[in-house]
């Protein structure tokens, strides 16, 4: 377990739920417990390459907290994913959860590779493998996996089908954000994009301001950053910047993303763009003008080095852990105010909640009742946040971990400790 508390993401989480006890006066057995995930698999995940080498990657599956419900979090395929990264994701998930009132605990789950590397039909036998591999402990009342960065819709049916096929029935509630044809659920795919427009929609209400002409910038063109650019642009915002990995492009009249998005589709760039804009380094798109942030690509983004440049008023995480615990500090000396991810990613598990529901139920709703509810459910949690931090006085960062932290402290000592 030593190895888990030597990433920077689980320092910074462990800090601030020290800090967040600390403020909310939360019993410190509870905070002790939580500081440590229930259990952590490490898995070899030998596949067969096209070339018919053998390859043998390392899988993670990390499971945080079970106390409010089915574990539950996304799969990450990425060449830097390691254990500690993979358990401070897991209890980032805990808290999530708790924040947004679901009935689930938090995981996290993981392959150190570089899914562009392969091709389709390695990741299928990455995929069908590590699912194979970590079979005894998913299950639709045990844990709950679904996609994150470097997975997607169709990495999901494939590991509902390969747990389908060892239990030998369709298994639709052992993932979330599987294609709506094998029991997904309509809005599943722009759900955290869009839980990210509704928490801006609400930071901009409670500071007098609107949608509708408000300047936005958004780091990261993949499932969270081209929705949120995409439903913002919807709701009248100027989309003044966008990147991938490879750079970005800025217009400060605001970009079409719309078409954006289609040529994005085919080409998997933003090279050969028929638009006006000027190309920028992913640096500039950080400290470009602009009244709000989305950082929405991967974690340690914002950091103490570039902090000082920020000129947003507003950052909204889409990505789960984007501002170091270093650039924070900086960003509140400064007056911008973050959401912070376990509220403004917040999206994507909510509906993921709503497509487990329904699976089970196999009952299946239709998308405007999707959104309603996701739009509910988001900003209650919200206002619960935003009241505590006015309040209190404090970061919206720390009164979201407070309000989770509470509501975890409540079950778990109604739970009480086994066997004492
Ligand atoms: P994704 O793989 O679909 O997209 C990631 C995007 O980030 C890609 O466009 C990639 O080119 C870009 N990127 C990577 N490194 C970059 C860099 N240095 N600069 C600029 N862009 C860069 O992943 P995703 O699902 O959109 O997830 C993004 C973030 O949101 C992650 O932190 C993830 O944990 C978090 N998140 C995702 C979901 C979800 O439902 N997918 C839910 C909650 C949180």
């Amino acid at each position: 377990m030593e190895s888990i508390l030597e990433g920077q993401l689980y320092k910074n989480t462990l800090n601030l739920l020290r800090k967040s006890c600390e403020i909310a006066n939360v019993d410190p057995n509870v905070r002790e417990r939580l500081s440590k995930p229930k259990r952590a698999l490490i898995v070899s995940v030998p596949i067969r390459l096209d070339d018919y080498t053998v390859k043998v990657f390392h899988g993670y599956r990390v499971q945080h907290s079970q106390t409010l419900g089915p574990f539950k979090g996304g799969i990450r395929y990425h060449q830097h994913v390691n254990l500690s990264e993979v358990a401070g994701l897991a209890m980032l998930m805990t808290f999530k959860n708790s924040l947004l009132q679901l009935p689930l605990g938090g995981a996290k789950g993981g392959i150190t590779v570089d899914p562009t590397k392969l091709s389709r039909t390695e990741l299928q036998n990455l995929t069908r493998r590590y699912t194979s591999e970590i079979s005894n402990i998913i299950g639709p009342e045990i844990d709950i996996p679904a996609p994150d960065v470097g997975t997607d819709p169709q990495t999901m049916a494939w590991l509902m089908d390969t747990y389908s096929q060892e239990k030998g029935h369709a298994v639709l509630g052992v993932v979330t954000g599987k294609p709506v044809e094998i029991g997904g659920s309509l809005g599943r795919t722009g759900a955290t994009g869009l839980g990210v427009v509704f928490c801006t929609e609400e930071i901009l209400k409670v500071n007098n301001k609107t949608m509708n002409g408000t300047t936005v910038a958004v780091q990261g063109f993949g499932n969270v950053g081209s929705h949120a650019a995409l439903y913002a642009h919807q709701r009248g915002a100027k989309i003044v910047a966008i990147s991938d990995i490879a750079g970005g492009i800025a217009n400060p009249s605001g970009l079409d993303i719309p078409k954006i998005i289609e040529h994005y589709k085919l080409k998997k760039s933003f090279d050969g763009l028929d638009l006006p804009h000027e190309k920028i380094s992913n640096d500039q798109l950080l400290t470009i003008k602009t009244e709000v942030l989305i950082p929405a690509a991967l974690d340690g983004a914002i950091t103490g080095d570039n902090a000082n440049q920020i000129q947003a008023k507003f950052v909204i995480e889409g990505a789960n852990g984007p501002v170091t615990a270093e650039a924070d500090a900086i960003l509140e000396k400064k007056g911008i105010t973050v959401v912070p991810d376990i509220l403004a990613n917040g999206g994507g598990v909510i509906v993921s909640y709503f497509e487990w529901v329904q699976g089970i139920a196999s009952f299946f709703w239709d998308e405007e009742e999707v959104n309603k509810k996701l739009h509910h459910q988001i900003t209650k949690a919200f206002h619960r946040v935003w009241e505590f931090h006015k309040e209190k006085q404090v970061p919206m960062r720390v009164a979201a971990m407070c309000v989770s932290a509470k509501r975890l402290e409540k079950a778990m000592l109604l739970r009480g400790l086994y066997p004492r």
